[in-house]
């Protein structure tokens, strides 16, 4: 097994997958150095990886040679696999005796329909477990330069969805609530953005509070573009940015402009690097806010 060298350090710490065991495992955000030791050891033990369309094939290269690999899930925003398809042949495949993993984008309980996989394990009495992954909201914030909190900005920090099952914004949504948070990270709000700024700037936030779309985030085709709640729907179509892309909004943004780090290596080439992340930050030598 590729990875028992690895880890045989940790012993003990890492619980074997059993045949006729689920594991649903989150991948992280993209970079595969974001994978938890608990996901690359899953996968070097599974029989089965049924995995998401945008997991990086470095990771999915962990499964060991005689695995077999089921992609499921969306492509292009567009469902490739209805959810009930997908629990029903996790429950098919565990009942067959197969090791098991469900590799699932960033964190499977976090806008990933984890919990729907796993209430359909449940009901049909398969064991699991849940191996947590990094979240976009927490991981493209890092690599973005953005912190999700510092003292001087913010004291929450809230995740939010830019729609509902229906496609649509969610119609829970307490607008004069959100308008008033000091930082919304939002997932999957690129197409319902023109509501989301118009809704938070008819309850009270200022047009100027500074947004930061990070598409693609923590992999070579990273981009931060910073902007406002104002230019937030002009600046999208402009720049014609495309999922996977998170929305941030609040004044931890502009600090991106001294802390944007991220400069993924060329391939086959040491240490030079590209994109250069700060192309796309304008105004970096522009001073924060309160300086
Ligand atoms: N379970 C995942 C989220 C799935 S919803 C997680 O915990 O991260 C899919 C949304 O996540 C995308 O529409 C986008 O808003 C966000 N996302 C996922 N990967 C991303 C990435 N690499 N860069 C930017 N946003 C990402």
């Amino acid at each position: 097994m590729k990875q028992s060298f690895a880890f045989s350090r940790l012993g003990l710490a890492l619980p074997p997958v059993e045949p006729g065991w689920v594991w649903l495992v989150g991948a992280g955000p993209g970079d595969p150095g974001l994978l938890t030791v608990l996901a690359a050891h899953a996968l070097a033990e599974a029989d089965v990886v049924v995995h998401d369309a945008l997991i990086d094939g470095r990771v999915l290269g962990l499964a060991r040679e005689e695995a077999v690999l089921i992609p499921a899930g969306k492509r292009g925003g567009r469902p490739s696999h209805s959810q009930p398809d997908i629990s029903a042949r996790l429950v098919d495949l565990a009942r067959a005796g197969k090791r098991v993993v469900r590799l699932k984008g960033g964190d499977p309980f976090v806008f990933g329909r984890g919990a729907e996989e796993a209430r359909t394990l449940v009901a049909a009495g398969v064991p699991f477990r849940i191996v947590p992954g990094v979240t976009a909201g927490v991981g493209g914030l890092a690599y973005a330069g953005i912190p999700a909190t510092t003292r001087d900005t913010n004291a929450t920090v809230t995740f939010v969805t830019g729609h509902a099952a229906t496609g649509e914004v969610p119609d829970t949504f307490d607008w004069e609530a959100l308008a008033r948070l000091p930082v919304l990270v939002f997932y999957m709000a690129l197409k319902t953005l023109d509501v989301i700024a118009a809704r938070l700037m008819e309850h009270g936030r200022s047009g100027e509070t500074p947004v930061a779309f990070v598409s693609d985030a923590t992999t070579a085709a990273q981009r931060v573009h910073i902007t406002t709640l104002a230019q937030a729907v002009t600046e999208r179509d402009r720049l014609g940015i495309a999922p996977p892309a998170l929305v941030v909004l609040g004044d931890v943004v502009p600090l991106a402009r001294d802390l944007a780090w991220w400069s993924p290596p060329k391939q086959g080439c040491g240490g030079e690097v590209w994109p250069d992340p700060m192309q796309s930050i304008p105004g970096s030598a522009t001073p924060l806010i309160g300086d």
